[in-house]
């Protein structure tokens, strides 16, 4: 069971959350407990480093000390056994005096590297799995606290580290199996690790859900459970798009591309540990946690509707290459993406013709020195701001007109790029940035008007247009 930042944002929540663990193990289940920090804390501790190593000591020390009264009363408030109490209150003070001796430290040699990046925000999970778990206990629950960094070993690419699967499977029979056997229920945070030296690593931002399928995969787990702020994954942003619906069944494949092009509910790679061992994942909301949310599954679920959802990435840039010199000789397109390898930075979208190539990718620092670099080969422009909208669903597969319909809901929108057929069950496109909330709620009205009710709860937009009637 994974619980995100929002699901721990402050003792209301954490009291929700217990309550679910509760409700699980008194079903006879034996759950293992991941949670993200507080909500919005890792920002706050990547702020506070910034601020550190840019000399600005008062500043960073400012944001700790704002993290250190939250934690503090947080756990007051959850925690009244006077000596459990102390004890919490004790290990919190020493962990943000540790915070804010490494923060002096970076105030002092000016420089934040990758890996004391990853220290500083690994604070926020280390800190919220020992206020959960004492809030656990305090319930009554037989709970464990873990460090997630002895069971999650990595690789050493500091803020993406790659997890290192036999060792992850052996820590986890070694640590976590007798704690089950024992019938506690282990809590420890998601998103951080460490590598085989034992130096804390992290697995990139919005981390957590991968250590739940992580830890899942290694114990052979029945089930994944997200729990998130949200019913489930829903047919777009509900944030942009408040009548999304919930979808009931999506395949892994259509949730890995969702995920990818920006539905945050679930972090894609989620997705590998659970499709290697096809452990079905739910995603559920634990301020609604009757509603019975999202199941992905191997197989997608027949539906009439011909997409699943409607996904937006922002802070995107196009970047157009004209051939000025070399034209579509061989060798060309690999001389592009050598650059685009030489600084690591990954490419959405790719459309060609015989004289130019456009390229989307997550606008960037680096953006200034590949593009540089690729006028050594060619005429290039690039430009920020931009968007890009991915329909999703298995159910396009083969049909015609598709393209038809949705430039047709989006006529008065301006469309830069298009794919569709890399993987037949997306298509995407981009657009300015701008104009991305609109071309998702008019792509949303032509396309879920009349949802197939086995695939998306319409029940639930039913009862909400009664209810604002009445
Ligand atoms: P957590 O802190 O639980 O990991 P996140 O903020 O990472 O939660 O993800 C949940 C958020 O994802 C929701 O609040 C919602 O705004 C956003 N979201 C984006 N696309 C979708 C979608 N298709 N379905 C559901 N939620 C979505
Ligand atoms: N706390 C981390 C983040 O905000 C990991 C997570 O919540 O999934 O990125
Ligand atoms: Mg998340």
């Amino acid at each position: 069971m994974k619980f995100g930042g929002t699901s721990v944002e402050d003792p209301a929540a954490i009291n929700r959350t217990a309550s679910i663990v509760a409700g699980r193990v008194a079903a006879g289940k034996s759950p293992v407990v991941v949670v993200s920090a507080l909500a919005k804390v890792t920002d706050q501790l990547l702020r506070a480093a910034a601020a550190a190593a840019q000399g600005d000591r008062t500043g960073a020390l400012a944001i700790s000390s704002r993290l250190r009264a939250r934690h503090r009363d947080t756990s007051c408030a959850l925690i009244k056994t006077p000596a459990d109490a102390s004890a919490l209150c004790n290990l919190i003070e020493q962990k943000f005096d540790s915070l804010d001796e490494i923060l002096r430290g970076l105030a002092a040699i000016l420089e934040l590297t990758p890996r004391i990046s990853d220290l500083v925000v690994s604070y926020g999970e280390r800190l919220s799995s020992r206020i959960i778990a004492a809030a656990f206990a305090e319930r009554g629950m037989n709970a464990a606290h873990v460090d997630a960094r002895e069971i999650i070993i990595t690789d050493s690419q500091f803020q993406k580290a790659a997890p290192i699967d036999a060792l992850i499977d052996k820590r986890a029979s070694e640590h976590l199996r007798p704690l089950l056997d024992a019938g506690r229920v282990p809590v420890m945070g998601g998103f951080i690790a460490s590598n085989e030296a034992g130096i804390t690593t992290t697995l990139g931002r919005g981390g957590s859900d991968f250590t739940g399928a992580l830890v899942a995969g290694a114990l052979s787990a029945e089930a994944i459970e997200i729990w998130t702020d949200v019913d489930g994954i829903m047919t777009s942003d509900p944030r942009v798009c408040p009548d999304a619906l919930r979808v009931r069944a999506i395949s892994f494949e259509e949730a890995a591309e969702l995920a990818y092009f920006g539905a945050k509910v679930l972090h894609p790679a989620t997705i590998l540990p659970a499709v290697r061992k096809s452990i079905p994942v739910l995603v559920l909301n634990s301020k609604n946690p009757s509603n019975e949310g999202t199941r992905i599954t191997s197989v997608a679920p027949p539906c009439k509707s011909p997409f699943k959802s409607i996904a937006v990435k922002k802070k995107l840039s196009i970047i157009d290459v004209v051939a000025s010199r070399m034209l579509m000789t061989h060798g060309y397109l690999k001389a592009i993406f050598d650059i685009f390898d030489k600084y690591q930075c990954p490419v959405d979208m790719v459309s060609t013709s015989e004289v130019s190539v456009s390229l989307t990718v997550d606008s960037n620092e680096k953006l200034p020195l590949i593009a540089a670099d690729l006028s050594k080969l060619a005429d290039v422009n690039y430009e920020g701001k931009k968007a890009l909208i991915c329909l999703v669903g298995e159910d396009i597969r083969g049909q015609s007109g598709m393209a038809a319909q949705v430039f047709g809901a989006i006529r008065h929108i301006n469309v830069r790029m298009i794919s569709q057929g890399a993987s037949e069950i997306n298509m995407s496109f981009m657009i300015e940035e701008d104009d991305a909330d609109e071309a998702v709620r008019s792509l949303h009205a032509a396309f879920f008007k009349d949802a197939d009710p086995s695939v998306f709860d319409t029940e639930a937009r039913k009862a909400a247009v009664s209810s604002s009637a009445g």
